[in-house]
């Protein structure tokens, strides 16, 4: 568990799972390697929650949160469970490789798992599902790249990050073109 170290005049922040905890009535939350599952925003933690462990396959990820739906005592309501692909093969290889689609069979495959177990359960008409990325990828022509970065080094600025969000830093004497 992590508590998130901001000033708490300016702590505005809560998270789905925070919200859904704080509402009461029973309410309880499960994350599953999901970004920021692991934290305490205003002293809540999810009821359930795991920290990103690769090597944990995802039909485990799937019979663990089944467990927490399942619970007879403090069974969820709401249930974060993340996966790491496609993302990190479309980073690596593109969408149009052949590895690309073999992730998209994958999550295919653990997506039917899960449908299944919920009809196992009975639960198939009582869960909504929603499938989330955080960000869309297309391949990109070299050719056309514009290294930001090295503008940015170019004029004296700093820059922090290596996602499409990038923090930057600007020399104040200089200007970026
Ligand atoms: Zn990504």
């Amino acid at each position: 568990m992590y508590k998130v170290f901001i000033n708490p005049s300016l702590y505005f922040h809560y998270t789905l799972q925070t919200l859904n905890e704080l509402t009461g009535s029973g309410r309880r939350s499960g994350t599953m390697m999901w970004g920021g599952g692991e934290f305490e925003f205003h002293d809540v933690l999810p009821t359930y929650y795991e920290l990103y462990n690769s090597s944990k396959s995802w039909y485990e990820r799937i019979d663990r949160t089944l467990e927490w739906l399942l619970d007879e005592e403090k069974p969820v309501n709401l249930l974060h469970i993340y996966f790491e692909q496609p993302d990190s093969a479309g980073h690596y290889y593109g969408i149009h490789a052949p590895e690309f689609n073999e992730q998209l069979k994958h999550i295919d495959n653990i997506f039917d798992y899960f449908l299944k177990q919920l009809a196992k359960h009975g639960l198939e008409n009582k869960i909504d599902i929603i499938v989330l990325s955080d960000h869309g990828m297309l391949d990109i022509d070299q050719a056309h790249l514009i290294n930001v970065t090295e503008d940015i080094k170019s004029t004296g600025g700093k820059y922090c990050g290596t996602s499409p969000i990038l923090q930057v830093t600007t020399n104040a004497s200089e200007s970026l073109s």
